[in-house]
C-alpha cells in the first residue's frame, strides 16, 4: 500500500517530474558536476506547469500513522536545499526542500494538514532573478527508512498517480483566486525585499 502523494496542486495546472531517484540528468547533472557535488540524485524533484507557477501551492502530510515534524531549517548562506522540513510517522521520515514558507512548528501533524509551501529556496535551476523570481520553483522529496537511515525512491512509499495524472485524490485544491493573487502579492513583496537586502 502506498501513501497519497503530498502534495496539492492548483487546478488546471499539471504537475511533472523534473527528476527521479537515480543517476541525474540535464542541467541538473550539470550543476552538480559544476559545484563537486554528487550526481546520484536521492529523492524526486516535481514542479508545476511552467516551473514557476507552483510557487505556494501545498505540502501535506498523508501519513495516516502518527506523525512528528522533526526538524526545520530555514535557508542559510551555505545551504542548498533552502527551507526544508523533516516529518515522521515512526516508519518513514520524509524531507521536503527548496519551500517558500514552513507552515508548521515542531510537534505533531495531522493527516492532509499543510507542513510547506512549495518555493524555489537554495539552489533551484532555473535561478531566481530580479524579473523571474518564482524561476525555478520545485520541491526536492527525500524518504528516509527511519530502520536504515538510507534514503530510498520515493515513489515506493508516495502514489505517483495522484501527481501525474492529477487525479482527484481529495487533494487537488481549488485556490480562489483572490486567495492565489493575495499569497502572490505577499510573496512577491517578500522577494524584492529579499533582493533589495531590507
Ligand atoms: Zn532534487
Amino acid at each position: 500500500m502506498k501513501y497519497k502523494f503530498p502534495f496539492k496542486c492548483h487546478s488546471g495546472l499539471v504537475p511533472k517530474l523534473s527528476q527521479g531517484f537515480g543517476e541525474s540528468s540535464g542541467a541538473a547533472r550539470e550543476f552538480y558536476i559544476k559545484y563537486g557535488y554528487p550526481t546520484f540524485h536521492y529523492g524526486i524533484d516535481f514542479y508545476l506547469g511552467n516551473n514557476t507557477q507552483g510557487y505556494g501551492s501545498e505540502l501535506i502530510n498523508t501519513f495516516t500513522e502518527p506523525t512528528v515534524i522533526r526538524q526545520i531549517w530555514w535557508d542559510t548562506p551555505m545551504a542548498t536545499h533552502g527551507n526544508g522540513i523533516a516529518f515522521s510517522n515512526g516508519i518513514y521520515t520524509v524531507k521536503m526542500w527548496h519551500c517558500s514558507e514552513i507552515i508548521k512548528q515542531k510537534g505533531n501533524l495531522a493527516f492532509g494538514e499543510t507542513v510547506a509551501l512549495m518555493g524555489n529556496s537554495g539552489a533551484t535551476l532555473p535561478p531566481a532573478t530580479y524579473g523571474q523570481p518564482f524561476n525555478g520553483t520545485h520541491c526536492h522529496l527525500e524518504v528516509w527508512p527511519n530502520a536504515t537511515g538510507d534514503r530510498i525512491n520515493p515513489l515506493d512509499v508516495f502514489n505517483i498517480n495522484d501527481l501525474i495524472y492529477g487525479k482527484d485524490t481529495g487533494f487537488i485544491k481549488d485556490i480562489p483566486p483572490f486567495q492565489w493573487a493575495i499569497n502572490g502579492l505577499s510573496l512577491m513583496l517578500q522577494k524584492l525585499k529579499t533582493l533589495l537586502g531590507y
